[in-house]
């Protein structure tokens, strides 16, 4: 599983998540892989990953991601989820903060599959309420921020989970910059309703459809 290491220690360098901030996981056959709670990226090993049934149960010596719930139900609720990346990147943070959702302010908008990405209400971290909201916030979408904590990000491989977050932040970046200057102006849905039929057959994302289970 040296692919999820490599995901965290990307996301680390692209400072999109420090110490032992985030999860990655990755969806097998009935379970799911995901990283060990409180374990920083530099020094996270293959190791110390995870293996989860989906109802919970692990064996091994390290604790699961305090957020194994919420990576558990994206991955039962929606058969297009084969990887799930969680971080605290600064500026979608600080739009999560203010509990904004992010507006169709700018056509990348759509790499999480719809108009907007919204923002979920805060829970608890490591809660059922906290899975429950994320799961709600991500209906019809690949990309989440959770109020007051951060963003999750969802792909049909770890690549696209890590470009969508990537890509997110990026967004909340611009958004918290046009900020000061007033609400800035959203493209019309039907340009967006373009842009997502669009983005079905562009680049390395062809973005395989959102599907619930
Ligand atoms: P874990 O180290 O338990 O994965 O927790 C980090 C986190 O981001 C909690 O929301
Ligand atoms: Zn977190």
């Amino acid at each position: 599983m040296q692919s999820i290491v490599d995901a965290v220690r990307l996301l680390a360098e692209r400072g999109l998540n420090q110490g032992a901030s985030g999860n990655v996981s990755l969806r097998g056959e009935g379970c799911f892989t995901i990283t060990p709670s409180g374990v920083s990226a530099d020094v996270l090993r293959p190791d110390q990953l995870v293996s989860m049934d989906m109802d919970g149960a692990w064996s091994g010596a390290w604790k699961p991601s305090s957020e194994w719930r919420f990576h558990r139900d994206i991955y039962a609720a929606r058969a297009d989820a084969h990887a799930v990346v969680h971080c605290h990147s600064p500026a979608a943070t600080a739009l999560a903060v203010l509990g904004k959702t992010l507006p169709a302010f700018h056509y990348m908008v759509a790499i999480a599959g719809g108009v907007d990405v919204r923002c979920a209400p805060y829970a608890t971290f490591g809660t059922q309420e906290l899975s429950d909201a994320a799961l709600a916030a991500l209906t019809d979408r690949r990309a989440c921020l959770l109020g007051h904590h951060g963003m999750i990000s969802i792909g049909k491989d770890l690549a696209q989970a890590v470009d969508i977050a990537v890509e997110v932040e990026f967004l909340a970046d611009l958004y918290l910059r046009l900020l000061p200057l007033g609400e800035p102006p959203v493209l019309p849905a039907a340009e967006m309703a373009v842009v997502l039929e669009k983005f079905k057959s562009y680049g390395a994302n062809a973005q395989a459809p959102i599907t619930a289970a």
